[in-house]
């Protein structure tokens, strides 16, 4: 964070100071300046207290003082404790965020968000960036309301970028934290289904995601999905340069020749401008491609040249946990854990990968699938899809874990010339039974499904044996 005193911190986010010197200044720095967690508060830094669902913020102002914390920001004074009192410390942290970037005039934002794939476009566009100036991005998803602004306020007079994810559950969320970090690229990946609950349609998800594009700052790019025809259609709500990528003939940034490699890793040639590369990515599944598609086409925005960023998508391996992080066990058998979540496009993409890397190691493939969430009414048709393509794809062995699920089982059992080879577990505990009885060594094993269904303790337990 830039050096900021308390009682500067105090007039940006209109607070009044209660036991403090305003000329104290906040003297942690990184991700130490201002923090939520009061376990993380370092001396010299700034504690946000916020009312949590179990517990209160303010019942750690002590203790964070007692840590040597300068200040906590607070919705009430705590006596002994240097204050400054806001009426909305949530509300306080993004104006204090604001001010931070304001000040940061050579700072280059890029905003991203979409319904899935911006965590793993966040970090290869970080990873792309890195060797030409400092670069400031989440750590994992932090894409909201608090994430987002403890992640720009790291941003400091050093940091020549910023790569912020943005996550929207509402219409005005986007605007929100746009408003925070004025994007100078702004990436929309695609419209899908999360969130559909709050939303009610995929249109009104557009709508929503659309924001990011209105608040490209002038001179700046708008980055758009091409193949997707929501995101395409978002052109029109701005004056600003537009690139588009994907595979559609006309986008600015495409690929074609599509294979993956042994590891279920996608390589391609990669199409700028009339000049072609080769780029073989890191990263297993070929969802990834798109993701590298859109990385490339918001650096590009940014002034890196065709070669650099081949070089860097050749370079760029996995950051975040549970996506697609492939793991050997002693005995022989691979664990594939993507639990992180998942979606109808996402367990194609991950199926594909599997389905790789058992034909070169001639091995025999499991997929073992839980819930997909937020898929509305088309939840029962999409999980019975997801079994009937695992069977076309030749998957070995499939199981389906918890009630939701089933009708991915149901989907393989109909599907084709299948006998025993789909099972249905109730329960996770049911699921690893069967699994302990019956995996031998050489096997591959995918364990996919969306966050909420828990199967990274499956994926856990898988890789704790043997
Ligand atoms: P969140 O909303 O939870 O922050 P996210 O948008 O950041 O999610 P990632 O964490 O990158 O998304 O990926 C989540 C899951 O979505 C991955 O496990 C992967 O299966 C799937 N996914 C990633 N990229 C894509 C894509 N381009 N298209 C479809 N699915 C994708
Ligand atoms: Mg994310």
């Amino acid at each position: 964070m830039i050096p900021l005193s308390c009682g500067q911190i105090a007039e940006a986010v209109g607070g009044e100071l209660v036991g403090v010197d305003p000329a104290a200044m906040i003297r942690a720095t990184g991700d130490a300046a201002v923090v939520i967690d009061s376990r993380k508060v370092t001396p010299g830094g700034l504690f946000v207290a916020l009312p949590g669902e179990n517990v209160d913020g303010h019942d750690f102002v002590p203790a964070v003082t007692e840590a040597g914390a300068t200040a906590s920001l607070t919705t009430r004074p705590i006596e002994g404790s240097p204050c400054i009192v806001v009426a909305d410390a949530q509300a306080a942290l993004g104006e204090l965020a604001r001010l931070v970037i304001s000040q940061l005039p050579e700072l280059v934002v890029i905003g991203l968000t979409g319904s899935q794939g911006k965590t793993s476009t966040k970090d290869l566009i970080a990873q792309l960036l890195k060797p030409y100036g400092e670069t400031v991005a989440p750590v994992g998803s932090f894409n909201n309301e608090l994430g987002h602004p403890l992640t720009a306020l790291q941003a400091d007079l050093n940091t020549r970028f910023l790569v912020a994810e943005m996550g929207a559950r509402h219409v005005g969320d986007i605007t929100y934290l746009s408003r925070i970090t004025p994007p100078k690229v702004g990436l929309v990946l695609n419209v899908g289904y999360s969130h559909i609950g709050e939303f009610g349609s995929q249109d009104a998800i557009a709508v929503a995601k659309g924001e990011l594009i209105e608040a490209v700052l002038p001179g700046g790019t708008a980055v758009l999905n091409a193949d997707d025809p929501r995101v395409a259609a978002m052109a029109s709500r701005t004056q600003q340069t537009v690139k588009t990528f994907g595979e559609a003939p006309d986008s600015d940034v495409r690929a074609s020749g599509i294979k993956l490699d042994a590891g279920g890793r996608p390589g391609f040639t990669l199409h700028i401008d009339g000049t072609e590369h080769q780029v073989q990515l890191q990263l297993v599944g070929e969802h990834q491609v798109s993701n590298a598609l859109a990385a490339a086409a918001a650096v590009l925005a940014v002034g890196l040249t065709p070669e650099q960023v081949a070089e860097g998508l050749n370079a760029a391996t996995t950051v975040s946990k549970w996506r697609m992080e492939v793991t050997e066990r002693a005995d022989g058998v691979t664990v594939i854990n993507d639990a992180y979540n998942a979606n109808p496009d996402s367990v194609k993409a991950a199926l594909k990968a599997l389905v790789a890397i058992g034909r070169t190691r001639r091995a025999r493939t499991w997929a073992v699938l839980g819930e997909m969430r937020e898929l509305g009414d088309t939840a029962m048709q999409e999980h019975d899809a997801v079994g009937r393509l695992a069977v076309r794809l030749d998957v070995n062995r499939l199981v389906a874990v918890t009630p939701a699920a089933r009708p991915i089982h149901l989907g393989a059992s109909l599907e084709g010339s299948w006998g025993n080879e789909s099972a249905y577990a109730e329960t996770i505990d049911e699921a690893l039974d069967l699994l302990r009885k019956e995996l031998q060594p050489g096997d591959v094993v995918l364990v996919k499904a969306s966050r909420a269904a828990g199967l990274e303790r499956l994926a856990a337990a898988l890789l704790e044996e043997a």
